[in-house]
C-alpha cells in the first residue's frame, strides 16, 4: 500500500517522500481514513509506531479542503509535555511544510510572550500543554471558539500527570460539534471514561 492512495493533496505527499516513508504504518493505514472521513477516533498506539503522522497528515488535508480566506484557530492537539509538544509541533511543521497551514505552539516554564506573538500572527493549528494553554485563555490570547478539530495524544499520561481538571476546563471552552481524536498507549479504564465524555460513536484502533 502506498501513501498516494489516501488521496492527500500533492503538498502533503511532497513532505511525505522528501521524509522518504516507503509506505504508511499500521496505525496509520487505519486511522488515515476514518480521520479523512470525520469520525472521532479512539487509537491505542505506542510512540515509534507513527502515530504523530497518522492524525497530522489526514488533518492537514482536511484543513486544505475548507481553507477559509482568514486564517482561524481550527484545529487545537493537547499533550502531556513539553518535549511531546515540540515533537507533534516539528512534525506539523515538517508535514504542512508545502502548504499555507500555519502552527503554533504553547508550552509552559518559558515566557508567554512570543508564544503569544505568535498566535496572534495568525495559526490554523495550536500544539499546547494543558497548564499554558489555561493561562493563555485566562488572558484572553487564544481564542477556541472555532476549533473543530481536538487531539489527545498520549491521553494516558495526561490522565497521569493528573489533567484531568484541566482538560474538563479546556473543552468546556470549546464548541460542540468538533471531530475528536484521542491517542493513547494504553486503554486503561480510565481512557474509556475520559472517551464516553470526550468522544462520539469513535471508531476504535488497537494495533
Ligand atoms: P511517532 O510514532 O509519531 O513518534 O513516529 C516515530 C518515527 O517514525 C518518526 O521519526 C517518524 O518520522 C517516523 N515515521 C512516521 N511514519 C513513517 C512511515 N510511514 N515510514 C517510516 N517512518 C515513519
Amino acid at each position: 500500500m502506498a501513501f498516494t492512495s489516501f488521496s492527500l493533496d500533492p503538498s502533503l505527499l511532497k513532505a511525505i517522500s522528501k521524509s522518504s516513508y516507503n509506505e504508511p504504518t499500521e496505525i496509520q493505514k487505519q486511522s488515515i481514513p476514518l480521520i479523512l472521513a470525520k469520525h472521532d477516533v479512539m487509537a491505542r498506539a505506542q510512540t515509534g509506531t507513527g502515530k504523530t503522522a497518522a492524525f497530522a497528515l489526514p488533518i492537514l488535508q482536511n484543513l486544505l479542503l475548507t481553507k477559509p480566506a482568514k486564517t482561524e484557530l481550527r484545529v487545537l492537539v493537547l499533550t502531556p509535555t513539553r518535549e511531546l509538544a515540540q515533537q507533534v509541533y516539528k512534525s506539523f511543521c515538517h508535514y504542512g511544510e508545502y502548504t499555507s497551514i500555519n502552527m503554533g505552539i504553547a508550552y509552559g516554564g518559558v515566557s508567554t510572550k512570543q508564544q503569544i506573538l505568535d498566535i496572534k500572527q495568525g495559526i490554523d493549528v495550536l500544539i499546547a500543554t494543558p497548564g499554558r494553554l489555561l493561562d493563555l485563555l485566562h488572558t484572553k490570547s487564544v481564542s477556541l471558539d472555532k476549533i473543530n478539530v481536538l487531539v489527545f495524544d498520549e491521553a494516558d499520561r495526561m490522565l497521569d500527570m493528573g489533567f484531568k481538571d484541566e482538560i474538563e476546563r479546556i473543552t468546556q471552552q470549546l464548541p460542540k460539534t468538533k471531530q475528536t481524536l484521542l491517542f493513547s498507549a494504553t486503554f486503561a479504564d480510565e481512557i474509556y471514561r475520559m472517551s464516553k465524555n470526550m468522544l462520539i460513536n469513535p471508531k476504535i484502533i488497537e494495533i
